[in-house]
Formats: structure tokens, sequence, C-alpha cells
């Protein structure tokens, strides 16, 4: 009797009735989540191998030898391009594939912690993770599940780039670990690596580059830039994401660490419970190996030369949008991006009817189909504020679309210049004038939600669909969903997002 209760192409036709409703992954208007190489034969080529190792249980290298095969490859890839060949026994560079991003940057993490905790570290506080404002978020993830203090150093809010001097007068014996980024996601900054690994070898703190997102296009960038990688000695770990740059559909990064000793800590074995003895080097037990093969299926097919051409194709775009953004009046872009990503703020030196509210002038490109991402304005521990921006990730497909973009970004602007920032401030008091019990609701809610009561807060303010409580689709506009962001407590803001996406998976009654 077959089990079939459906006929699988019916499946697949639902499926694919489903992804029409998202966004387009291939074509270069999406400017953020999808990393397009441009060339279907790689995503073809991907899907193939991903589906061969579709059966295969990652958990066990030693009984799925294809696993530790291409993972070898894969790290050996890595190890290559960021120039960690011929460290000799302490100061060989190992490595492991991971999930993502966030994995990378979580085992960077918990492997520094468990390495000064075996020094004999011990501090009051639990150990301090030291990075500047700009490091990534899953930083902070790490710093909350691995229970490290989290210490961010201010960054100069005109350019977004952190200082040398201020990252070396927070090293002390409680810093498990220093991180800098490769280039940083939100404004695009390389930091400065030599000048951080010099303060950190004195005192011999670890140091990690998070070049997750753009480790596999710096490493081929066409223009010289400042060491990064291996390269600087005092470097002692680094992860790339091989589903950005590297072009593999997601779930797959690479984490590397320099020293066999020092990358041990990253592992988990236990033997003390009645099942199988277990050892792993990551997060997960069982895992696909799908993403892994297709990974090191792309970097066989194109090699260094082929990257080096995709990264020439994305760097060629963002020149050409940095030049036509320099172009429009009332933009400026933050500081000195490096690599294939920038920023957009308003432009301050021009007068308030000239200038373009980056968040008005993202939704007007998004009317227009072309998906930018805002980023939130941010208060620093010294008192100066990070504007709010937008933010554009550019990838070798977006070279065939430079000139239209440059044209729609240009009309966005015209369309919205002038428009003031929406006040945050202006629009909370607003929505808590229809809300029973007024601001005084909004304050009792930053003191802690239930998630009825959350839910009932996203709905008063437009966000959650009707009384079955469902998650829409995010509103037109998203200036006045980032201006609440801004202004709303972090911790009431982070509460409502909770609630948000948790709504949107629950199965209607
Ligand atoms: C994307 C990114 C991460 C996290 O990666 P995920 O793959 O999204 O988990 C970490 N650091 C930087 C700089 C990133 O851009």
């Amino acid at each position: 009797m077959s089990v079939l209760r459906r006929a699988p192409a019916d499946i697949l036709a639902e499926i694919a009735a489903l992804r029409a409703a998202d966004a387009p992954t291939h074509g270069g208007r999406v400017l953020s989540y999808v990393y397009d190489s441009g060339e279907p034969e790689l995503d073809e080529l991907a899907a193939g191998a991903a589906r061969l190792m579709q059966p295969v249980n990652g958990l066990d290298p030693t009984t799925f030898t294809s696993v530790a095969a291409m993972e070898a490859g894969l790290v050996g890839f890595a190890r290559r391009v960021f120039h960690g060949e011929g460290g000799h026994d302490a100061e060989a560079v190992v490595g492991s594939v991971t999930s993502g991003g966030t994995e990378s940057c979580l085992l960077a993490v918990k492997g520094a912690r468990d390495a000064w905790r075996a020094a004999g570290g011990s501090s009051a506080g639990g150990p301090r993770l030291v990075a500047p404002v700009t490091a990534h978020a899953a930083f902070h993830k790490a710093a909350e599940y691995f229970g490290l203090e989290l210490d961010l150093v201010p960054v100069d809010p005109a350019t977004g780039a952190p200082s040398a001097e201020a990252i070396a007068s927070r090293l002390g014996d409680d810093v498990a670990l220093v991180v800098v980024s490769a280039p940083s996601y939100p404004f695009a900054t390389l930091d400065p690596v030599e000048e951080v690994a010099a303060a950190c070898a004195a005192p011999g703190i670890p140091l990690h580059v998070d070049a997750c997102i753009g480790g596999f296009a710096l490493a081929f960038w066409p223009v010289a830039v400042p060491a990064w990688d291996f390269r600087v000695p005092g470097v002692t770990s680094l992860s790339a994401d091989l589903h950005k740059y590297g072009y593999a559909p997601k779930g797959v990064s690479v984490l590397l660490t320099r020293g066999r000793d020092r990358q041990r800590h990253q592992y988990f074995a236990t033997t003390g419970w009645p099942g199988y003895p277990v050892v792993n080097p990551t997060m997960a037990g069982s895992k696909p190996a799908g993403p892994l093969a297709a990974a090191w299926a792309i970097t066989e097919a194109i090699g260094e030369p082929g990257f080096a051409e995709l990264t020439s194709r994305a760097a060629r775009a963002t020149a050409a949008l940095r030049e036509a953004i320099a172009r429009i009046e009332g933009l400026r872009v933050v500081g000195e991006p490096t690599g294939p990503l920038l920023a957009v703020a308003a432009d301050e030196r021009v007068a308030p009817e000239r200038r373009v509210d980056p968040h008005h002038w993202a939704d007007a490109a998004r009317a227009a189909g072309w998906q930018l991402q805002l980023q939130p304005g941010l208060a620093q521990a010294d008192g100066t504020r990070l504007p709010h921006t937008t933010h554009l990730t550019v990838t070798p497909v977006t070279e065939s679309v430079a000139d239209d973009l440059a044209d729609a970004l240009a009309a966005a602007a015209d369309a919205v210049r002038g428009t003031p920032p929406i006040d945050g401030a202006a629009l909370v008091g607003h929505l808590a004038e229809g809300l029973p019990g007024g601001t005084r609701a909004l304050a009792a809610a930053s003191a802690g939600l239930d998630s009825d009561a959350a839910a009932a807060l996203l709905a008063a303010f437009g966000l959650l669909g009707g009384g079955d409580g469902s998650g829409g689709a995010l509103p037109d506009r998203l200036a006045p969903v980032l201006a609440l962001v801004e202004a709303l407590p972090g911790a009431l803001t982070e509460r409502l997002l909770i609630e948000l996406l948790a709504r949107v998976v629950e199965p209607r009654a």
C-alpha cells in the first residue's frame, strides 16, 4: 500500500506557489539576505551536490567519510585564501565547517572562553568579550549564551570606524577574546586588525576576525587592502561564510583557528551517558552535509580564478553604486567602506530641505521594486549617536542591473528629498494615546509583558493582523517601524520582535 496521501507533484506545486510570495532570490533586486553569483550553473551544481549528500549524517565523519573529505577540502581552501598555510605545530591553522556565520561566531567565543578558563582565568563578572559596537549581533548572542560580559567600544559616529587605541585601552586579564570585523556589517569598515593584534600580542589575548560577510570577497578584492587575515600574527581565529560570498545555499560557514590546542576548546565530548560516545566539533548533533557539499562543489568548480572574477564584478558594481550615490544630493556613503557593501546616511552638510532621509529613501526604492535594508540609529555608551542608515549588499549579479539600480536610487531620492525623518518619540506618544491606559500602559509594558499583552501591543501598533493573532506580511513602509525600534526602550522592542516572529509561525487555530 502506498503511504502517499497527496501526490508529490501537487505538493511541489504548492511549495512553488508559496515561494512565489517570497522576495526574489535572483536577479539583483534584493540587496540583503541573498548572495547571487549570477551564474545559474553554480546554483544547479550546488543543488546536485546537496541532493547527493541528502541521506548522509554529518554527525559522524568516520562513518560517512565523504563528509570528512569535503570538510577537509573546504577548510584547506579557506586556509589557503586566508593565508593560514605553513603554520607549524602550535601555530597550525585548523578549522571546522559550521552551519553559518552565527555558529562560527558562537564557537569562536565558546572556544576562547574555555581556553581562558583552562589558563586559570577567573573573574567575578564572567570573562569579558571586547569588540567595537559595530561587531555583529552574533557576538551579543554568544556573550549571552556563554556567560561573557560584552564590552562594546564606541566607534567614530561620522565614519563607523573603531579606534585601535580605544580597543587597546579595554584590555586586561579578564578579557577572553577581542573581536574585530573585516569588514563590519553595518558600515563595511575594515577594522584596524594589525593595530589591534599588536595590542593583544603582549598580554597574549586572542583576537577573532569576523570576516563572515566579506571574507571570501576581500580575499580576492581587486584593490589592495591592509592585511586582515592570518598574515597578521596575532589573529587567532577567523570566521567566513560560504553561504555569503562563497555563493553556496544557506547553511555553511567556516571557522579557522590558529593552533590545534586552542581549537580543541571549541569541541564538546562526553562518554557520561549510556548511549554512543559523543564528540561534536560544532553545536548540532546530527547535521546535514548538503550545504557543505554544495559549498565544496562550488569551490572545486570555480577555484581561486572564479572567485577573483565574481569578486571583480561585485567590486565594479560597488564602485559604480558608490559614485551614483555620491551624485545624489542629500545622501552620503558612511565612512570608507571596504568590500562589496556600504551604508548610506543623510548628508548633514546640506540644508534640511535638501536632505534625503535614508529610510524614506529605502521605502521609495522598495515601492519601485528594489529592496534595501534599513538600519536603526544607535546611542553609544559615550553619548554619541550613530545615524540611521540604509544598507546595500552588492553581489556579482548587481553588475548586470547597476545602471537601472542607480537610476532607481536617484529617482527614489528625488521622491523623498526634504521629507524629514520620522520623529520616533512623537510616533510613540501618538500610538500610546490610542492604548487603553495611554503612555502609562507603555511604561508598564517596558517592565515586562506576557505574550498576549505583547500581541495586543503589536496589534495596536498595526504590526499584527486580526483576531487570529496571525502576523501578516511587513507593512509597505518600514521607516515608521524603524522609528519605533529607535524610540522604544530596547528591552520592549526586543520583546515585541520576539512576539511578532513567534506568532508568524504559530499554526492557525
Ligand atoms: C552574516 C554575518 C554574521 C552571521 O552570519 P549568519 O550566517 O547570518 O548566521 C556574522 N558576522 C557578520 C559580519 C555577518 O555579516
